[in-house]
């Protein structure tokens, strides 16, 4: 997608948001679209794909491709297609699981119990503390201080968790996030750091119930989180509610205030003349590409923001309120 394409997309999403919103237009929209519809032969999977997959409003948790008990979606390049419709027994899950939706239970009660939360700018937390680790080897690639590392790596050898679903980027294509299970020291520390694009962790969850992998910790962004929290806690399905809180014990959130699409990444290389490796970075409105040694710098804010994708232009949750632990540099 252009540029250009991408500023359009953006307004358009802003001209249907949100679902979420007090906005007495949104609550329309939202009725109009799906409640509306749903008097008619308008399956739920219909409305999650036309409303929110296509218009850009889909961040990629897979919140819905996970929970879909029928095994509908298939996720690929960067997001979820329906390739077996035939199988949706319209049962709405999908829909109910993407975290800008209302739920039957409010995941913040269940999360944060009856302890003493505070609540201010950074949402619901306990407690902040500043933090580093002092392991070299986790120091020299993490992102900031490595707490987020050294803490999973302390579970592992402790055996309190068995795997850490992470984000990770491709090895054929350097530049499409994809997730990643890790069950060794190695696998962990070669996924840390950070990438500043969206990926599909909670694939990786699946693939450690396949594999018979508990307890596990998960790593990820606030959209990733929620859609995490809201299969846990948000009321939605009990048997799989209850094997998502039985079997994933940690939720490492990563402060978010934007992911780039991976179009972007793509044109940004491009822009610079230079290759897509992992090491995307980004910091501070500033996008730096380090390729073989060499640091690039894309001149402005406003020159990165058109690489931003559009569902973070209007994402609540910076600091990933929902997890047990969050992170930020
Ligand atoms: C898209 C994005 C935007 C961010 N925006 C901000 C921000 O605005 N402000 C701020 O203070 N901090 C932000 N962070 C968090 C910050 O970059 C660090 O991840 C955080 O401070 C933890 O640092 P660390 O050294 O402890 O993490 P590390 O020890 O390096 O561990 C990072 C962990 O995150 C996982 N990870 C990396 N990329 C992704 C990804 N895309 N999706 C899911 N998991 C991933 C790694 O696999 C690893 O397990 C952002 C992170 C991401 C991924």
């Amino acid at each position: 997608m252009s540029s250009e394409n991408l500023l359009k997309k953006v307004e358009q999403i802003w001209e249907k948001y949100s679902v979420l919103t007090e906005d007495p237009k949104a609550r329309a929209w939202f009725d109009d679209s799906y409640k509306g519809k749903r008097q008619t032969n308008y399956r739920a999977v219909d409305f999650l794909m036309e409303e929110i997959v296509h218009t850009g409003i889909c961040s990629s948790c897979t919140a819905c491709v996970v929970i879909c008990p029928w095994d509908v979606f298939t996720y690929s390049e960067n997001h979820p297609e329906t390739t077996r419709t035939d199988r949706c027994t319209d049962c709405g899950l999908c829909v109910q699981v993407f975290p800008e939706m209302p739920l039957p239970a409010d995941p913040r009660e269940n999360v944060f119990g009856s302890s003493k939360a505070k609540t201010d700018d950074f949402g619901f937390y306990l407690d902040i503390f500043l933090s580093r680790s002092k392991i070299p080897e986790v120091r020299a690639r993490a992102q900031d201080g490595g707490t987020a590392t050294a803490l999973l790596l302390y579970g592992m050898e402790k055996g309190l968790i068995k795997g850490v679903v992470v984000g990770d980027v491709s090895k054929e294509n350097p530049g499409m996030p994809t997730h990643k299970l890790a069950t060794t020291k190695d696998a962990l520390l070669s996924s840390s750091g950070s990438r500043y694009v969206c990926s599909p962790n909670m694939l990786a969850i699946e693939e450690a119930f396949s594999k018979d992998i508990s307890p596990t910790a998960a790593v990820g962004v606030p959209c990733q989180v929620d859609g995490l929290r809201y299969i846990q806690h948000g009321g939605v399905y009990r048997p799989i509610s209850e094997r998502y809180r039985n079997n994933v014990a940690l939720t490492i959130g990563l402060f978010c205030s934007e992911a780039i699409v991976y179009e972007g990444i793509a044109d940004l290389a491009k822009q610079l003349g230079i290759e897509i490796d992992d090491n995307v970075l980004q910091h501070k409105g500033q996008s730096h590409h380090k390729n073989k040694g060499q640091r690039v710098r894309v001149s402005s804010k406003k020159d990165f923001r058109k690489y931003v994708r559009p569902d973070c232009e209007f994402c609540k949750d910076y600091s990933a309120e929902l997890a047990d632990v969050g992170f930020g540099g």
